[in-house]
């Protein structure tokens, strides 16, 4: 999972597609959790302007790939908060991700809550590495060990379990180390390979899947990465790009023996 960056509504969407879901979201206000009618409201949107401007938002917010796993083929309106009970958020402009169908049939309506803090991560709303991040040698989740972090982290994997997919592990894995080779042969061939420069901008590219990892090895590998920089300046703005790992307290040093 990336962070995302949510623009303002009145930034993503235009005054018209603003004032169809105001009304829309009014009629929604009045239906009451698990109301039969909720399906029928939310598929009155369906082949609209309005949902076509919103799809395309919320798109270009993750990248074209699936808010939660980070895959190339989102088609579905996520409601964060699930609308079958709480049909008042469903036209909400801060409710709604772009996700793929896997994601999307795994979560349904599944959505603890603890007092009213939700134990799902919102990527536009927290930023995940905070929770979880990835082990660089089997692509598989690790979690923050602070316990409210922690239990943050493994409920958003129970509802979200494409997450720990070992074919996902798998891909991350690769991607890290693929990706690790190439910057190392843009340091060491001389001259610079030219192919390698090209295939680097491409994996770094943010319409790529499974950037989180790539985000994560560009923090762990400074030096690389600075060297990287000096001699492909053109790389740079896609590494700029990457948003540094939020900084993680040390742990806690075993007893002495
Ligand atoms: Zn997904």
């Amino acid at each position: 999972m990336m962070p995302l960056t949510r623009l303002s509504e009145e930034q993503a969407l235009s005054a018209e597609a603003r004032a169809d879901l105001y009304a829309r979201h009014t009629e929604a206000s009045r239906l009451t959790p698990r109301s039969a009618e909720i399906d029928a409201v939310w598929r009155g949107l369906y082949n609209t302007p309005t949902r076509d401007e919103l799809v395309s938002a919320l798109r270009a917010m993750s990248d074209g790939k699936c808010a939660y796993c980070e895959c190339v083929d989102p088609r579905d309106v996520e409601h964060f908060y699930p609308k079958s009970r709480h049909p008042e958020r469903m036209f909400r402009w801060d409710n709604l991700l772009f996700v793929c169908k896997t994601c999307n049939l795994d979560k349904t309506s599944r959505f603890p809550l603890e007092g009213t803090q939700a134990l799902l991560i919102e990527p536009s709303a927290e930023d995940p590495a905070r929770f979880f991040w990835w082990d660089p040698v089997t692509g598989r989740p690790l979690l923050d060990s602070e316990p409210t972090r922690r239990r943050r982290a493994e409920e958003t994997i129970k509802i979200l379990p494409r997450l720990k997919h070992q074919d996902l592990a798998e891909e991350r894995r690769k991607l890290r180390l693929d990706v690790l080779f190439f910057l190392t042969e843009v340091l060491e061939e001389v001259p610079r390979p030219p192919d390698v420069v090209a295939r680097l901008a491409t994996l770094l590219s943010p319409t790529q899947p499974w950037r989180s990892v790539l985000r994560q090895l560009v923090s762990e590998e400074p030096t690389v990465i600075a060297a990287v920089r000096a001699r492909a300046p053109e790389l740079a703005p896609l590494l700029d790009a990457l948003p540094p790992m939020p900084p993680r307290p040390l742990a806690p040093l075993p007893p002495a023996p």
